[in-house]
């Protein structure tokens, strides 16, 4: 009985700029936490996305903001591990930083876009990071099809195939398909309009909105 108390807990991992927070985030975040039976999803903004331009809003806003956008979701966490860790935000380290924090035998997903993973092969320790983590890909508004979910070149060979939404790696992880709500949302397209003058109101929650009000961020276009 006490070892069914210490079940393999499954943790997600969202790693993101966060420029700003925004419902598409959550909304699939929620989706992909019901679909795999997740404990918890942890929030992780990036302190400097190694693969975008520098964003012009501080880290500590961002982090603020996706802060107040979780807030009272008891599953939903938040680290501040890559402004701890400052300089590029390598998801392998962060992915170690929660290998070694995990309680033994909980199982690590890295929660991620289809426009995000189908550029995976250019991250740094490509493709190690498959035996310390599994990944859930997203599919996004405007991006690939799930159809369309294929690993990129060079990492098929570790993995096995073993349905159309899954392949499992060697080591035993999973990268799997979760199937969200296509919601055609992005930080850039709510970035453009707070500089346009325009409404964000529903595209952000009301607390992200009334942060990035009184913090007048954004208001120069990016
Ligand atoms: P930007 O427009 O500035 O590039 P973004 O909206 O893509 O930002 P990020 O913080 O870069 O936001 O996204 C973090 C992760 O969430 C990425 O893996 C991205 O693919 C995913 N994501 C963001 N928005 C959506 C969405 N509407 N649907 C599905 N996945 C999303």
């Amino acid at each position: 009985v006490e070892t069914e108390t210490v079940a393999r807990q499954r943790i997600g991992l969202f790693g993101g700029t966060f420029n700003p927070v925004h419902i598409g985030h959550l909304r699939c975040a929620e989706e992909i936490r019901e679909q795999f039976a997740l404990r918890r999803i942890v929030f992780v903004p990036a302190f400097m996305p190694p693969h975008k331009k520098q964003p012009g809003v501080a880290p500590q806003h961002r982090c603020e903001m996706a802060r107040l956008a979780i807030a009272g979701n008891p599953c939903f966490e938040l680290s501040d591990i890559e402004l701890q860790r400052e300089g590029n935000s390598y998801a392998c380290d962060t992915i170690d930083h929660f290998r070694r924090q995990s309680p033994p035998g909980s199982e690590l997903f890295f929660i991620i876009g289809s426009d995000a993973f189908s550029e995976v092969h250019t991250w740094r320790r490509y493709p190690a990071f498959f035996e310390h983590c599994g990944f859930i890909v997203m599919n996004r508004a405007g991006c690939c099809a799930p159809s369309s979910f294929n690993l990129p070149g060079g990492a098929a060979r570790m993995f096995t195939r073993l349905d159309e939404d899954t392949y499992e790696h060697r080591s035993g992880n999973r990268i799997c398909f979760g199937r969200v709500s296509a919601l055609d949302i992005s930080s850039t397209d709510i970035r453009a309009r707070i500089a346009g003058g325009r409404t964000i109101s529903y595209l952000v929650t009301p607390a992200v909105e009334r942060y990035i009000r009184a913090n007048r961020l954004y208001r120069q276009p990016s």
